[in-house]
C-alpha cells in the first residue's frame, strides 16, 4: 500500500468485533484474565487495545519491527536513552532538541553516561567523537531551530561499522517526507505533539525500532519505566494521524511560499529553509527525504525588530511547540533553546534576532499579509 492509504488503515481501521470505523478508546486499567478473547492483555501500563493499535499504526509508518507510545516526546527520548548504561559513551548532534540536551547533560551524565557533542552536518567531526565506550550516535535531520541537515545514510553506516545504535529524532519530517529505518537507523523517536497529532492537543513520543530484538528492550524499558502514553490519548493521536498527508502537503506548500517571499525581503537577513536552493544541504535533504517541510526559520535585521515583530504578528500563536493546523511563531533564544546556556547557544548560531515559523493551514496569504504588517510593512 502506498503511504496515504497506510496513514488510513494501518493498525486497525475498524473494531473487529462490530465493525465500527474506529477502534475503542479502551479506558480500562486491568483485564479479567479468565473471560478475555484474547488474554495478552493484563494491565494497561503493559499494553492497551488502543495503544497497541497506535503502535502497530506507527511501526508500519516507519517501516519498523516495533512502534512504542509514550507520554511526551521527551519520555520516549530518555526511555530510549535508558538503553545505556553507566560508562558508557554517547555523540549527539551539537544542535540535539533542547530538552534532550539538557536531558543528556544534567540527567544521563549523573548516571554516568557522558556525550560528546558535535557539529553532526560534520562527517570528520562524528568519526573523531568516537571513542572505545561509545554505545550510539544521537542525531536530527533537520535540526532545530536553524535546520541543518545531517547525512543519515553517513551516520546509519558508521554506527554499523562500529556496532553501535543509531538513534534519529524524525520529529520535523514525519515519515510521510524521511522514514530513516529505511536508510539504516536503529531507532526513531518522535515528539508526536507535534505533526504526527497535528491539532496542538496532545503531548504524545514514539519510538520506533527496526528490528524486533531493539524493540523488545524498548518494550522492557516502557513497561518498566512505565511513562506510557494514556488511553484516551493514543485515541487522539490515532484520528490525528489519519490527515497527517494532507496537513503535511498543505503545510509544507504554504512554507516554500513564505520562505521565498521572506527571503526577497530587507528586513530579513537570512532565512533557513530545506526548500530553498541556497540552503546549506539542501541537496542532500533532497537524496534522504521527500520535501521540506513545513518549518522554517529565519534572522531579522535586528533584536529590536524581533521583539515588535513578535508582538505584532496576530495570526500565528507565539509559543513553543510546531506542527499544528495553526502557525505558531517562536523566538528559540528565551523559548525551545532556553535551557542551553547563552554561550553555548552562541555557538550554534542561535541568534536573539532569530524566529521559527512553522507554518500551519491558514490560507499562506492571510499568513503572509500578516507578516508583513508585523514588519511594519504598508500595503
Ligand atoms: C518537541 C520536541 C521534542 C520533545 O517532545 P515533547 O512532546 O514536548 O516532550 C523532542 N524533539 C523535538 C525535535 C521536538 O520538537
Amino acid at each position: 500500500m502506498q503511504f496515504k492509504s497506510r496513514l488510513i488503515h494501518a493498525g486497525a481501521d475498524r473494531d473487529p468485533f462490530t465493525g465500527a470505523s474506529g477502534i475503542p478508546v479502551y479506558m480500562a486499567s486491568t483485564f479479567d484474565q479468565r473471560h478475555a478473547v484474547r488474554k495478552d492483555f493484563d494491565y494497561t501500563r503493559s499494553g492497551n487495545p488502543t495503544r497497541e493499535v497506535l503502535e502497530t499504526a506507527v511501526a508500519q509508518l516507519e517501516n519498523g519491527a516495533t512502534g512504542l507510545a509514550f507520554a511526551s516526546g521527551m519520555a520516549a527520548i530518555s526511555s530510549t536513552l535508558l538503553l545505556f548504561s553507566p560508562g558508557d559513551h554517547l555523540v549527539a548532534g551539537r544542535d540535539v532538541y533542547g530538552g534532550t540536551f539538557r536531558a543528556l547533560t544534567q540527567l544521563f551524565s549523573r548516571l554516568s553516561i557522558e556525550t560528546t557533542f558535535v557539529d553532526s552536518t560534520d562527517r570528520q567531526a562524528v568519526e573523531q567523537a568516537l571513542r572505545p565506550q561509545t554505545k550510539g550516535i544521537f542525531v536530527e535531520s533537520p535540526s532545530n531551530p536553524l535546520l541543518k541537515i545531517t547525512n543519515l545514510p553517513f551516520i546509519a553506516d558508521l554506527a554499523r561499522e562500529n556496532g553501535i545504535l543509531s538513534i534519529v529524532d524524525n520529529t520535523f519530517c514525519t515519515p510521510f517526507l524521511q522514514r530513516p529505518l529505511t536508510l539504516g537507523f536503529d531507532i526513531v523517536v518522535h515528539s508526536a505533539t507535534k505533526f504526527l497529532n497535528g491539532h496542538s492537543d496532545v503531548l504524545a513520543g514514539l519510538v520506533i525500532a527496526r528490528e524486533q530484538e531493539t524493540g523488545e528492550k524498548l518494550r522492557f524499558i516502557q513497561n518498566t519505566f512505565g511513562a506510557v502514553l494514556g488511553v484516551q490519548d493514543s485515541w487522539l493521536l490515532l484520528r490525528g494521524l489519519k490527515t497527517l498527508a494532507v496537513r503535511m502537503e498543505a503545510a509544507q506548500t504554504g512554507a516554500r511560499e513564505l520562505a521565498l517571499r521572506l527571503n526577497a525581503l530587507p528586513e530579513v537577513r537570512r532565512v533557513f529553509y530545506p526548500g530553498l536552493e541556497s540552503h546549506l544541504g539542501a541537496d542532500i535533504h533532497s537524496t534522504q527525504a521527500s520535501g521540506p517541510g513545513a518549518v522554517l526559520s529565519f534572522e531579522l535585521k535586528s533584536p529590536s525588530l524581533t521583539r515588535t515583530f513578535l508582538q505584532r504578528a496576530e495570526l500565528p500563536l507565539v509559543s513553543a511547540s510546531l506542527g499544528g493546523v495553526e502557525s505558531i511563531l517562536s523566538h528559540p533564544a528565551t523559548m525551545s533553546h532556553a535551557a542551553i546556556p547563552a554561550e553555548e547557544r552562541k555557538k550554534l548560531g542561535v541568534s536573539d534576532a532569530l524566529v521559527r515559523l512553522s507554518v500551519g493551514l491558514e490560507d499562506p496569504e492571510d499568513l503572509w499579509r500578516d507578516l508583513r504588517r508585523a514588519l511594519g510593512k504598508q500595503f
